[in-house]
């Protein structure tokens, strides 16, 4: 799926006479000479596997932390690329590029180059590790723990955690309850009790961590939009916590910032019943960092552009580290005011 993986289709031997298929061998050798030249992110994919891609691996598609995202038409590709002209006038790039395979799904390649450059690497042999430990988490989620990467990531978790020192957390940190302002009270931002605490993200059924979004904005889109009335708290915290940070990829090994990356970790949840199996990774990483006694998780948003989150893990010690400062309704923004994730 890199770049330099651009081929030929399979039907291209068979479809083709010999004159067309030699040039056809010209023209790919030229694309690549010509995208080459133009320093893009080395994981391509096209229309035909965008979908998947960015499905497998969620970030991408937000096109934030880390993540370099070109798309490029090769319509206009071609008006700029010297060495493809060199090879064949307009009309027989159009007819040629049928039997151009995209370096991902091998099909035709088509209008359009997506390209990707992740802040890790093997990101091809990783979706097949990624794939078996997603099946693992939905058939037999204790055996997560037996599985290489996941011993992998519990291990960088370790490490990272055995460096990490207190730290100040920048800003106010809010939460949100649906509630107008009128019916709301300081408690009902506190965190939730145990009886009614359901599998979340980061936390497991009946306990509770406390999870906070960085903004107004953030808060509401990962409460999905509600329609009736809302209302949100803001928080400050009294002391620096230590915190695993996900949000600065650059600062994680290869195995934990795959897993961040890949729908493990970041798809977003549309399930409301019992059954979450896309939080069997996050809470295995939660649990990670619970036992090296982190304070909490700061984490992306996966519905709203560059926003985050942070879930503290520990629910008795948060009233000792965090103080509420106010709470204020919240007016849904007019269409167009904020760019979901
Ligand atoms: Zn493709």
């Amino acid at each position: 799926m890199a770049l330099r993986d651009i081929a030929l289709t399979e039907n291209a031997t068979a479809d083709l006479n010999e004159e067309d298929f030699d040039t056809l061998g010209w023209l790919v050798d030229a694309i690549l000479e010509d995208l080459d030249s133009r320093d893009l992110p080395s994981i391509a994919c096209c229309d035909a596997c965008y979908d998947e891609f960015t499905s497998t691996w969620p970030l991408a598609r937000l096109g934030i932390y880390g993540v370099e995202q070109t798309s490029m038409g090769f319509d206009i590709f071609y008006q700029s690329a010297g060495r493809v002209q060199g090879v064949v006038s307009k009309t027989e790039f159009e007819r040629l590029m049928e039997y151009v395979a995209c370096p991902r799904c091998f099909r035709p390649i088509g209008p359009n180059l997506y390209a990707f450059e992740f802040p890790f690497d093997g990101e091809r042999q990783l979706e097949s590790s990624l794939s078996r430990l997603s099946a693992l988490a939905r058939r037999t989620p204790f055996f997560v723990l037996a599985y290489p990467l996941a011993v992998q990531v519990r291990r960088e978790i370790s490490e990272l955690s055995s460096r990490l020192l207190p730290r100040t957390l920048p800003g106010n940190w809010y939460r949100g309850r649906l509630k107008s302002i009128e019916e709301a009270c300081s408690g009902d931002f506190g965190p939730p009790p145990k009886s009614i605490t359901q599998e979340g993200r980061y936390n497991h059924a009946g306990r509770p961590v406390v999870y906070l979004a960085d903004a107004p904005a953030t808060c509401w889109e990962e409460c999905r939009r509600p329609s009736g009335p809302f209302s949100i708290a803001r928080f400050a915290f009294k002391h620096p916590l230590r915190i695993l940070d996900l949000c600065e990829p650059d600062g994680l090994d290869q195995g934990l910032a795959a897993m961040l990356f890949s729908s493990l970790m970041s798809a977003p949840s549309e399930n409301n019943g019992w059954d979450r199996p896309e939080y069997t990774i996050t809470r295995f990483v939660a649990d990670c960092a619970r036992f090296e006694s982190v304070d909490g998780i700061l984490y992306p948003s996966t519905r709203f552009g560059n926003g985050s989150n942070l879930v503290v893990l520990d629910v008795e010690g948060f009233a000792g580290l965090a103080s509420f400062e106010e709470m204020s309704p919240f007016f849904r923004p007019t269409a167009g005011v904020f760019s979901s994730g």
